[in-house]
């Protein structure tokens, strides 16, 4: 294939990014790596492209590295490529018709964990919003600081969810789950025998998330192909001070921002296993998190994965922040068919299930 000019795919992803409103800083990098290019003699270019040399020059990262790459070897950059794909939609229309086809919730807590509410107001809240399923995801032992639950107390939760679920309008049930922490070797921090019964498995790193690349993504791997997991759960683990107008929470002024740098790993390798294993990737609804950011979004669109768009909500009213999830989801073009809370409750649970 005939190369393509990398500085020209670099401006045109930097127009397209400004044109959809978005954050300053990543416009200014495509923009400053054209900058840098231009300068350059293509021949240069090229060689320290087939040395892995370019992210040496000052204003190339590895996101427009990898661009330049993939434009030298005469391929549209997977980046650009997404950018056109969403190009014209209406977003607002996008997001409104991806909010609509959810069915329901796969990341939730109680006050069984770190929640503030009892699990029947969730699940009223949630039949409120028309959702046919929550799933009930409370955390797992070793996460003490959000009382995460013994093997006992889940058990006890699960006889409790059967009662609550036969007082419940028809139509609408409360699915079992767990967030299960991934520990540092990867495996997940719940007994085999509980997370086999659980309808939905979402798995989620909590610590050590300075480990370094290599260490993290061998962790996030060896989880991934636990035949238990279901979602893979907010999985750079960063924390932003920004969030939508208009919602409160941790990161208004009673709330200092804690804000936290997104976790290295190899995202490609964990994307590409997801695929492989048939493992959802979280599309973290918060405010303070949204995480992934768009371009591992993209990243692992391009992997073939799925997706759940997950709230992970605490209180009730945190049920309706789903929509912050299904704007960014449909910023990075993001098909209700690659989303696993589009479907209905057996099918999730058939899903969820039946990969084990
Ligand atoms: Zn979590
Ligand atoms: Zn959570």
């Amino acid at each position: 294939m005939t190369a393509r000019d990398p500085v020209a795919d670099l401006r045109r992803i930097a127009f397209l990014l400004e044109r959809a409103n978005e954050a300053t800083y990543r416009v200014r990098a495509f923009r400053s790596a054209a900058n840098t290019l231009s300068g350059m003699p293509p021949t240069e270019v090229a060689e320290r492209a087939r040395a892995g040399k370019l992210t040496e020059l000052t204003g190339v990262g590895d996101v427009t590295a990898r661009c330049v790459v993939e434009s030298l070897a005469g391929e549209e950059p997977v980046y650009l490529r997404r950018l056109v794909a969403t190009e014209g939609t209406d977003l607002d229309a996008a997001a409104t018709a991806l909010r609509t086809a959810l069915r329901g919730d796969c990341h939730t807590h109680s006050d069984w964990s770190d929640g503030g509410s009892p699990i029947e107001e969730m699940a009223l809240a949630a039949v409120e919003l028309g959702h046919e399923y929550l799933v009930l995801t409370d955390h797992s032992p070793r996460l003490k600081v959000a009382r995460g639950l013994t093997a006992d107390r889940l058990r006890k939760q699960l006889d409790h969810v059967a009662a609550v679920n036969e007082a419940l309008p028809k139509g609408f049930r409360i699915l079992t789950g767990i967030e299960v922490d991934i520990l540092a070797d990867g495996s997940l921090d719940q007994d085999e025998e509980l997370l086999a019964r659980l309808d939905v498995v979402v798995g989620s790193v909590h610590s050590g998330l300075n480990d370094d690349r290599a260490k993290m993504t061998r962790r996030m791997l060896a989880a991934i192909a636990n035949p238990h997991l279901d979602i893979l759960g907010h999985c750079t683990g960063r924390m932003v001070a920004s969030r939508p107008a208009g919602v409160k929470g941790p990161g208004d002024r009673a709330h200092r921002p804690r804000t936290r740098a997104e976790s290295d790993f190899d995202a490609d390798a964990v994307f590409a296993a997801c695929a492989e294993h048939g493992v959802a990737v979280e599309i973290n609804s918060r405010p303070e998190r949204q995480d992934p950011p768009k371009r591992l979004i993209r990243r692992a669109l391009e992997a073939g994965c799925r997706f759940a768009i997950n709230t992970d909500a605490h209180a009730p009213g945190q049920l309706d922040w789903q929509r912050f999830g299904c704007e960014r989801a449909a910023l990075c073009g993001v098909p209700a068919d690659r989303v696993v809370n589009t479907w209905k409750a057996d099918r999730l649970v058939r899903w969820a299930t039946t990969r084990r």
